[in-house]
């Protein structure tokens, strides 16, 4: 039985879909600079639980949008949209940053093997939905106007806070210096902003020229392309105490019932034990760690070592080590790939109820990839390697790649390469004195050196 830890109920649930279709919103990027390898941990946990359902059997109808507009500096209501900002810093319309950015993004994820959800939403394509969406909440009650918006009241929603479990009050006092004192409640966000003229992006609505609130996005595309209630939302946990608590109040206030019925949220990536951000020069990119020698699959199986609602700590010694450990897997997959042998049929049904059992109890990969491990210490067989092309459905990790190690690449000082083309030319001159002389002085240095018909090879001691 498939279960997953609800950040609503702080429980693990059984899982039982509302319709034949799993129906999944996943929060997506905002496209004003490159994601980072801790955005990306969130992507690689989305997709895990996606490929979960899937290897369950389940059909899966996810939604993932992309912001490019709306997302201002602060996840509240204060500092300018990150389009903007990025805009102006680059001198190019924020449709251009968004169009660059998105697209790094998707060849990010596809380097990660993380599978693109069915349907991208782009929020820029679906500002009409989101204007009638607020009217909607104002006509019933839930929104009032400003001098520069229209903001959700959340005096009107009774459960407000019910995701974070935050007292209200507490929300109060911890609350940034407040810059809008038009709003009733300091809690209260814009559902929609009243574009001063040189904000670039701005649409024609009931209430001027403007632009939508970050969170409207998510509720309205969420409601457009899967309906009135669906099975799965995921994000950061970044997102429980703001984004994703406005969320539901919307959402549940415009529908009048509860609209996501399993909230899934991924921990966050840490760098060197501390926050990552840009100021500190600490966030990574999947091309950055790639010009470095790193392989995506690396960091993905780095990701896939630690479950997803643990913080992970990313240091280079971490990922060197999933490096060598994923490039292991690889090779002793190999073993299996190679062979003609065979496994009992008890024995790789215990192995794959065990990586079933995993999987199901709220996207356990760690234990999933311990029993692919143990697994892998069998007899060479091609069932084994069968059942590992199977797991991968779920690990995403291109096990079908297996491949026979390789030797240790080393890198040959040119002192010690010139002294073994002096031993060589000895050895042409049949001057055996010297050429072993050469070659006890090499193996004082570390080196071996192994003749051959044509030359010889150098090898690390
Ligand atoms: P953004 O593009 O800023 O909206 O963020 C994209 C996603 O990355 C969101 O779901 C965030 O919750 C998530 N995120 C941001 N920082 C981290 C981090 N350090 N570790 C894991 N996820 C993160
Ligand atoms: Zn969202």
């Amino acid at each position: 039985m498939l279960r997953f830890y609800n950040t609503l109920s702080r429980r693990k649930e059984d899982f039982h879909p509302v319709g034949k279709v799993v129906t999944m919103y996943s929060c997506g990027p905002t496209v004003y600079n490159y994601a980072h390898i801790g955005n990306l941990r969130t992507y690689v946990f989305m997709d895990l639980v996606r490929r979960t359902l899937k290897y369950d059997g389940y059909k899966v109808k996810g939604v993932m949008n992309i912001t490019d507009v709306g997302h201002l500096l602060s996840d509240g209501d204060e500092g300018e949209d990150k389009m903007e900002v990025a805009a102006k810093k680059l001198k190019k319309s924020p449709y251009e940053i968004a169009a660059f950015y998105t697209d790094v993004f998707f060849k990010d994820i596809a380097a990660l093997n993380i599978g693109k959800p069915e349907i991208i939403a782009k929020a820029t394509d679906h500002i009409d939905d989101m204007i009638k969406y607020v009217q909607a909440l104002y006509e019933k009650g839930y929104a009032y106007e400003t001098s520069d918006g229209i903001y959700f009241d959340i005096s009107k929603f009774k459960d407000y806070g019910k995701l974070s479990r935050l007292n209200l009050d507490d929300q109060i006092a911890g609350a940034r210096v407040e810059v809008n004192d038009e709003k009733r409640h300091p809690a209260d966000f814009a559902l929609w902003k009243k574009a001063p003229k040189e904000h670039i992006m701005q649409w024609p609505s009931p209430w001027g020229m403007g632009y939508p609130g970050w969170h409207i996005e998510c509720s309205a595309m969420s409601r457009k392309y899967l309906g009135s209630i669906i099975d799965i939302h995921s994000g950061g946990v970044d997102h429980i105490p703001v984004h994703h608590e406005n969320e539901i109040a919307q959402s549940e206030a415009l529908e009048g019932h509860k609209t996501v019925n399993t909230w899934l949220h991924g921990e966050f990536m840490l760098v060197d034990g501390g926050k990552m951000s840009k100021s500190l020069g600490n966030t990574y990119t999947i091309a950055q760690l790639e010009e470095m020698g790193y392989t995506p699959l690396a960091f993905r199986y780095f990701c896939l070592n630690t479950h997803y609602r643990k913080k992970l700590n990313f240091t280079f010694e971490g990922l060197k080590a999933a490096e060598t450990a994923y490039n292991r897997l690889l090779n002793q997959l190999y073993e299996h790939k190679l062979s003609a042998g065979v496994t009992d049929k008890e024995v790789i049904d215990k192995y794959r109820a065990e990586f079933g059992a995993a999987v199901d109890d709220d996207v356990n990969i760690p234990l999933a990839l311990g029993i692919l491990w143990t697994m892998l210490k069998e007899p060479a067989s091609k069932d084994i390697y069968a059942l590992a092309l199977e797991f991968d459905k779920v690990l995403g990790l291109s096990l079908d790649k297996a491949k026979p190690a390789e030797k240790e690449k080393i890198e040959v000082p040119d002192e010690i390469r010139q002294i073994a083309e002096q031993r060589l030319s000895a050895r042409k001159d049949k001057n055996w004195a010297e050429s072993d002389r050469l070659r006890d002085k090499l193996a004082e240095m570390g080196y071996a050196i192994i003749d051959s018909k044509y030359g010889y090879t150098i090898e690390k001691k």
